[in-house]
């Protein structure tokens, strides 16, 4: 499948590993917007959210349990911010569903 993250998951595209189990896959973003930004994406290949099915509830409760966990660990315990862009009218460009995660500097709300 041509799918960037698919390859990253696989290896044929290098990325800087945080974390990784049989179901989910943490790197640093290769385009960081802020001190620490990283994404946790599934390893099944999910488009985009509204792709997501009922089945699909474990594991991105899974993703979302180890953005925290790894936020913690990389010292965003004080806050940080999770983002899930859903199609190009939310900026989504990588179409293999991936939760951001950013932190260590004051964020702004709402987003552009
Ligand atoms: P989106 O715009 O789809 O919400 O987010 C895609 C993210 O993937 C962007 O923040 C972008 O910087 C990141 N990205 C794109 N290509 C690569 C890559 O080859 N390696 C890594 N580590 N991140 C990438
Ligand atoms: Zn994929």
């Amino acid at each position: 499948m041509d799918c960037l993250f698919c390859k990253i998951i696989n290896g044929e595209i290098p990325s800087q590993l945080i974390y990784e189990d049989e179901q989910v896959y943490a790197f640093h973003d290769i385009d960081p917007k802020a001190p620490i930004h990283f994404l946790v994406i599934p390893k099944k290949h999910i488009a985009t959210l509204n792709d997501m099915q009922t089945s699909d509830e474990p594991l991105i409760g899974h993703c979302v349990f180890t953005a925290q966990r790894l936020a913690k660990e990389l010292g965003c315990q004080d806050g940080f911010r999770v983002v899930m862009n859903c199609n190009e009218l939310a900026g989504q460009s990588v179409f293999h569903i991936h939760m951001h995660i950013l932190g260590q500097r004051q964020l702004q709300w709402p987003p552009g």
